[in-house]
């Protein structure tokens, strides 16, 4: 159910109608829109019982939402949600696109400062790394764990770039919260319930990725999970899917970008890398991402891919990242949006670690 509010009801009266759907036993979600007040109704079993609200100060009408999802969905927003930073100009969801770069793992803080300092100099306004790697195998690299986080925090410090990093369960949640700017959940987690409500009570953004085998219900029911505890900062990832198709290790579901924003008023990025598996193949599937509508693009980059600890065949050598950006930026315009030009830090900051400084640290 969802309380629509007319375009002139006072906080007041908006915070009276939250009020009232608490003391019926359920949960408020007050939506604010450029126009109006939505205020969701969740928590309930059957229907909910409307004569009472219905006839509060400020209230315009009821309305049920028939789809399983509901904060979601455009139903309760209709303008898309924008998730902003302070102190930049970034965004998820905004007229400007997002772009997430960075190893697929934090390895060694020599490597993760070279890439980060690499991605930054393209545009790139938020770096990402794994500090915790969910593996196929348990002899894999598993990631540096904190460690990993207080590199990233550092680079943040460094380079004026938002952290994007996973947590792979409650435990890790607690510390990526702490150091990141944005909580990752993988693929692997997108129907790990009790994580994804662990998250919904972060106070930090979350990226979802879809599940390899997730429908668009159930992608879209993951990020409900999130919301329904309060947190409604929530930024879709495509990442590609399973299929029989074998070129690739997954299948890019481009068509899921514009599927999502009809139905949703979340933003939506595309990742490239795991949903090709195939470094060649990135640069071409993030001119489409952006070019169906992608808000946004998450891009594996390390210097020496060949000496990856993990997906090295996929990450781009830190040259063709470059390209990849200016390519984007082009095809960003055609759409009226835009890409960052040269990182702000990199550029304003003449005295910003170089490659040399930064691989040798024991000068300093
Ligand atoms: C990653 O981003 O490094 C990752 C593990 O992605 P996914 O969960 O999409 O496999
Ligand atoms: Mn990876």
């Amino acid at each position: 159910m969802l309380v629509v509010m007319r375009a002139h009801a006072t906080e007041e009266q908006v915070r009276a109608v939250c009020k009232k759907i608490e003391d019926l036993g359920y949960r408020a979600h007050a939506m604010p829109g450029s126009e109006r007040t939505a205020i969701g109704i969740t928590g309930n079993q059957g229907e909910v019982e409307a004569g009472t609200l219905e006839e509060m100060p400020g209230v315009q009408e009821l309305i049920r939402v028939s789809k399983p999802y509901k904060l979601v969905s455009r139903d309760v927003k209709q303008e898309n949600t924008v998730i902003r930073f302070p102190g930049t100009s970034a965004t998820f969801g905004g007229q400007g696109l997002a772009v997430v770069a960075g190893p697929c793992a934090i390895e060694s803080r020599e490597q993760a400062l070279i890439v980060a300092e690499q991605v930054c100099r393209a545009g790139a306004q938020f770096f990402r790394g794994g500090a915790y790697k969910p593996r196929t195998s348990p002899y894999s690299f598993q990631g540096l764990g904190e460690e990993g986080l207080q590199i990233m925090a550092e680079i943040r410090e460094t380079f004026g770039m938002k952290i994007v990093t996973e947590a792979i369960d409650n435990e890790s949640l607690a510390l990526v919260e702490e150091y990141a700017d944005v909580i990752q959940i993988g693929a692997r987690n997108m129907q790990n319930f009790s994580l994804l409500k662990r998250a919904g009570r972060s106070k930090k953004p979350v990226l979802l990725k879809r599940g390899m085998s997730a429908t668009l219900e159930e992608f879209l029911m993951a990020a409900e999970y999130v919301m329904s505890e309060g947190n409604y900062n929530v930024i879709l990832c495509e990442r590609g899917v399973r299929t029989f198709a074998d070129h690739t290790r997954n299948t890019l579901d481009l068509s899921v970008v514009p599927a999502v924003q009809r139905l949703s008023h979340l933003p939506i990025v595309v990742d490239p890398s795991h949903g090709t598996g195939k470094r060649n193949k990135v640069t071409p599937l993030s001119r489409a991402a952006i070019a169906v509508g992608a808000d946004g693009l998450m891009v594996e980059v390390h210097h020496q891919p060949d000496r990856a600890l993990s997906d090295g065949m996929q990450s781009l050598y830190p040259e063709q990242f470059d390209e990849l950006m200016t390519q984007v930026r082009q095809i960003a315009g055609v759409l009226g949006r835009t890409v960052p030009a040269i990182g702000a830090r990199v550029a304003a900051a003449p005295g910003t670690a170089t490659r040399s400084e930064i691989a040798s640290p024991a000068a300093h």
